[in-house]
């Protein structure tokens, strides 16, 4: 990564850090290298790259660049957030122990209870709106902390530096998923973290057109680990994947402060009306976390979940059926406004007395605010609230 870039503020960053005109031919957006592998003059004799797994060009300059968004000094790509999620829980070795936000996405919950638990590593979800739950689960085999804040989808904001004391304190991992935030609302290795992941799927992309992940650390040693693993068990993203998401984040401080500005109308305009019964947006003064979110966001995104008065499935399902302008989908983070269903598609793989322990709800529905005309988006909402 070029130093440089270290000093340089978010907006200029995100178009420059890391991005290198082609020495080849002086284009200025970075070539899509669209190769396996690499000519060596004699054996061993190369310039840096052998083979696509280990590394390619296109995908070295998305990495150098979500290093220097996220404030760390390296950055590893993998082909989802899924992907990645798998790539950290690696580090780990049977007997181990990990503790998580009980509010987690439906994926990473799976793959911990599911994929993971079978190779001997057990995992404590807890409610981390109280610090004591997490030390009261501390014990000589915990070697993980994860958290996820923004939480999905209940909006919970956990508080990154208490936590990141805590595990400093007990010498154990910390890592942030930070897709709901993005580095543009929060950088969770400034706060102490250890690790910082990303579905860069969402918001980094940004556009609805990719599936990608990406880890980024400060710590050399962990990053050495991490490639190693990225390398060994080859879940790397392919270069044009890597171009789209180099472009897509050009603007993504723009996106970002667009998606912020329409959420909070949102929630606004959703909070007043008869129909909805609670919503679910860390801006609001009289959000639990408030204030955390106040220390540690600098605005707080497009993220916003509500609930319907008498809370009835079938109530939200005609809603989500009536929109006009947000579509029905799984994902958030791309220009275009989604409503989604957590109870049947995203959470669905949680069970229902887990979901309703946490207040996510038969009628919760999620909205990943886009970017268009609010005026447009209020109306839609308007018009769907009205068919119940
Ligand atoms: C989507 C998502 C993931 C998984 O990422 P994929 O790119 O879909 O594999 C992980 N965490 C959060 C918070 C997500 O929204």
């Amino acid at each position: 990564m070029e130093n440089h870039s270290l000093h340089m503020k978010f907006g200029t960053k995100a178009i420059h850090a890391g991005i290198e005109p082609d020495p080849s031919t002086g284009a200025i957006m970075t070539p899509i290298f669209q190769t396996s592998t690499y000519v060596q003059k004699s054996p061993g004799d190369h310039q840096g790259y052998e083979y696509s797994r280990t590394q390619n060009p296109t995908r070295k300059a998305l990495e150098n660049n979500l290093a220097a968004l996220e404030n760390g000094n390296h950055g590893l790509c993998f082909s989802s957030g899924m992907a990645a999620i798998d790539a950290i829980l690696k580090l780990l070795k049977p007997g181990d122990e990990v503790i998580s936000t009980n509010d987690l996405y439906g994926g990473t919950y799976r793959i911990f209870t599911k994929i993971f638990s079978n190779y001997g590593i057990r995992f404590h979800f807890v409610n981390m709106d109280n610090m004591e739950q997490v030390k009261s689960h501390i014990n000589e085999n915990t070697r993980l902390i994860w958290a996820e804040t923004p939480t999905n989808p209940m909006m919970n904001i956990i508080d990154i530096k208490a936590l990141a004391a805590i595990a400093k304190k007990h010498r154990i991992l910390f890592g942030v998923d930070n897709t709901f935030a993005t580095p543009f609302l929060q950088n969770p290795l400034d706060d102490g973290a250890d690790l910082v992941m990303h579905s860069v799927t969402k918001y980094l992309a940004g556009h609805s057109d990719v599936i990608m992940g990406a880890i980024v650390v400060k710590d050399s040693q962990l990053a050495e680990k991490l490639a190693f693993i990225q390398n060994s068990c080859g879940g790397v993203p392919g270069p044009q994947d890597c171009f789209l998401v180099l472009r897509g984040i050009k603007t993504l401080h723009l996106r970002m402060e667009r998606h912020s500005q329409n959420g909070k109308t949102i929630a606004a305009y959703l909070k007043n009306h008869p129909k909805i019964e609670n919503v679910y947006w860390p801006g609001f003064e009289d959000h639990p976390n408030h204030a955390t979110a106040k220390k540690q966001m600098r605005d707080y995104g497009g993220m916003v979940s509500f609930t319907l008065k008498n809370n009835r499935i079938a109530d939200a399902i005609k809603v989500l059926e009536s929109f006009k302008v947000f579509v029905l989908a799984e994902s958030l983070g791309g220009v275009e406004s989604l409503c989604g269903h957590p109870a049947t598609m995203t959470h669905a793989s949680i069970p229902k007395e887990e979901r309703e322990k946490v207040g996510l709800s038969d009628s919760l529905i999620r909205l990943s605010v886009g970017i268009e005309d609010a005026e447009d988006l209020k109306n839609d909402i308007a018009q769907a609230l009205d068919t119940i």
